[in-house]
């Protein structure tokens, strides 16, 4: 779908795969004004196929849209595209446990212009590509970034804009240099505070039966996954804390067993357990280290039914497509 000043949104269609046209001189390629989303579609169990909270994907993009000064993509063709699209592409959901048709809707500034200035022409477009489970079974280790943060307030560590994660490669490849998986980013005044990973949030369970996580204070990505697993936690008679988390704290209490379990959740990794966190001088385990906690593992299977459509969605997560 076009957008150009004046006229609106206009020329919605679907074609095969095929690549773009672009102007050298389109602002994108200069000013990355460039916002994506990622979502997934899943078989359930009657063979129909759903996926899980677009509207919060839609409003997330809007919010993203207006960080980033481009055009408003009002909800309905957000939802219509990708659930056009999932429905052409229905024989490429794939049926079984952590597979699914991975949804990439974006959007980018393709008006012809060098000058910083918002653009007055956008480009909307959904892709879609099977997928199965990010991360394999087991726990990751995460390395802990002294040396980067994703986001200072004022920012765009809210946005779901790509400059984000460009800002964040080399992190993560530091992280694999330590022999980790995964980075965790913390506060860019301080570097006290955890905020979340290369494309996850993070949680962590203490020992008086709590869930807790950072807030959203504006520098980390609202996950629709953290939301959900904070709701299934609720449910299920944990406590459930949004508030500021030293790494001190955090590396103390695993030591102490006072933090016994740690994940990283989103819409890729789902809940993926942590078995370390690492650092310049130190290591924090969970468990051993090597065993997924009893109670991710709970909020993990909870939360994959739903999408499955295994058990009863009694918050209306589910949208169904066929
Ligand atoms: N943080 C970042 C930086 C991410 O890229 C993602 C993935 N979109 C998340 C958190 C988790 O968000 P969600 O649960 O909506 O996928």
């Amino acid at each position: 779908v076009k957008y150009s000043e004046g006229k609106g949104w206009h020329d919605a269609k679907i074609t095969a795969r095929k690549p773009l046209t672009l102007d050298p001189a389109a602002s994108v390629l200069h000013y990355a004004q460039e916002i994506f989303e990622g979502m997934k579609a899943y078989r359930t169990e009657g063979g129909g196929i759903a996926t899980f909270r677009p509207e919060e994907n839609a409003k997330r993009f809007r919010a993203s849209a207006e960080r980033m000064a481009m055009a408003d993509l009002p909800q309905e063709i957000f939802m219509q595209a990708v659930d056009e699209l999932v429905k052409i592409d229905q024989d490429w959901v794939p049926a079984g446990e952590g597979k699914s048709l991975y949804l990439r809707p974006f959007m980018i500034a393709t008006e012809v212009f060098l000058g910083v200035k918002p653009a007055s022409e956008y480009l909307f477009i959904v892709i879609a590509c099977p997928v199965g489970a990010y991360f394999g079974s087991g726990c990751v280790s995460v390395w802990v970034s002294e040396d980067y943060t994703r986001a200072a307030p004022g920012g765009t560590g809210a946005a779901k804009c790509g400059g984000n994660y460009a800002a964040s490669l080399v992190a993560q490849r530091d992280s694999k240099t330590h022999g980790c998986d995964q980075v965790l980013f913390l506060d860019s005044r301080e570097q006290r505070f955890i905020e979340e990973m290369g494309g996850m949030n993070v949680m962590f369970l203490r020992d008086d039966n709590t869930l807790v996580t950072p807030p959203l204070t504006g520098t980390i990505l609202p996950g629709i996954t953290r939301d959900a697993i904070l709701q299934l936690a609720r449910d299920r008679g944990l406590k459930v804390e949004q508030t500021p988390l030293e790494i001190d704290e955090i590396f103390a209490g695993a030591a102490s067993g006072r933090y016994k379990e740690a994940f990283a959740c989103g819409t890729a990794a789902v809940i993926s357990p942590i078995g370390s966190l690492r650092r310049t001088g130190g290591e924090a385990l969970f468990g051993d280290g090597k065993t997924a906690g009893e109670v991710s593992m709970g909020l993990k299977k909870a939360l994959t039914e739903i999408q499955a459509g295994k058990t009863n969605d009694a918050h209306g997560w589910i949208h169904a497509i066929t």
